[in-house]
């Protein structure tokens, strides 16, 4: 007996707010082996979900990629962030029966990328007959060409079943992007790690962004409150100084604002210690990344 190949991609859900995005990503990752928690409701994360079987591993995201692969480092992130409509495996464009086709730039970014896009009309529960379901598909279909079309109810689970098959029949054959035991294994640390960086990102100029990294040494949770405790690596005591601020304002930011998401995220008091750490080099030590958790 031959074996089937694995296959592995990104999978990109785009849409407007409240179309129901978050609750079509509940549904797909669903009872399978999966990262994702029922607490993993922000859609400000890049990676909403990651579904492993023996077989494949899907990643999910529905936020834009914001890094061009640069270093190593970047190049093993880019698979992990690999959100955007250009480097995704397929594209998710979920609408809902009430909104206006009024997603111009979405359409256009829709017309010009080669990824495959399937088109999910979704909430048809609330449907008052079906001719009102047909009028909306024909509306949207003037206006894109989907390479699949499918009406659902991601609260009712309508036609949700057939959906999955749907997605890996646009899954290329691929080895997993990400280790699907320590995957499965610390998904929250993956998660804290993502948000540190993302208020990284925010508050710092230019490069020095990509100079760091997160290492979440110790995630403890208690019934009331969450202890996590985290390095950011830089490779040179200037960078640093940068990180830290003036008299420790700019980490400050960060912590708090990263403390803030979490808190969001696992809906539970977070208390979030963050220490800078001078790594040399660190970006180009393929062990390191091993270590951080990049499998590249
Ligand atoms: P997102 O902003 O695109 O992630 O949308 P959410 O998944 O958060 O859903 C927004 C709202 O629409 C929530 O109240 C959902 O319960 C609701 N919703 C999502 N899918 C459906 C559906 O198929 N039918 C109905 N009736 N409501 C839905
Ligand atoms: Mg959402």
């Amino acid at each position: 007996m031959t074996k089937t190949p694995h296959k592995a991609g990104f999978v990109s859900i785009v849409g407007k707010p409240n179309v129901g995005k978050s609750t079509l990503m509940n549904v797909l990752v669903g009872e399978s082996l999966s990262i994702i928690t029922s607490k993993a409701q922000t859609t400000r994360h890049r990676i909403q979900g990651i579904i492993n079987t023996d077989d494949y591993q899907i990643v999910y995201s529905d936020t834009p990629g914001i890094m061009k692969p640069v270093y190593e480092l970047h190049k093993s992130m880019m698979r992990f962030v690999s959100t955007s409509l250009e480097d995704a495996d397929l594209v998710i464009f979920v609408a809902d029966l009430f909104e206006k086709y009024d997603e111009e730039d979405v359409i256009k970014k829709l017309g010009k990328t080669d990824v495959p896009v399937i088109f999910l009309l979704n909430k048809i529960d609330l449907a008052k007959d079906e001719q009102q379901v047909m009028d909306k598909l024909a509306e949207w279909e003037s206006k894109i060409s989907p390479a699949e079309t499918m009406v659902i109810s991601a609260l009712e689970e309508i036609n949700t079943q057939g959906l999955l098959d749907l997605v890996l029949k646009y899954i290329p054959e691929h080895p997993a992007y990400f280790d699907k035991d320590s995957l499965t294994d610390k998904p929250e640390r993956f998660f804290v790690s993502e948000m540190i960086r993302e208020q990284i990102f925010k508050t710092y100029k230019k490069e020095v962004p990509y100079s760091c990294e997160v290492l979440v040494r110790e995630f403890k949770e208690d019934p009331k409150i969450i202890r996590i405790m985290a390095d950011i690596l830089v490779e040179r005591d200037s960078q640093k100084g940068i990180i830290i601020g003036h008299q420790g304002k700019q980490l400050k930011k960060v912590g708090t604002s990263a403390r803030y998401a979490m808190e969001k995220f696992f809906g539970k008091q977070v208390f979030l210690e963050t220490y800078v750490k001078v790594e040399k080099d660190w970006r180009r030590k393929e062990q390191k990344l091993k270590n951080l958790g990049y499998n590249q």
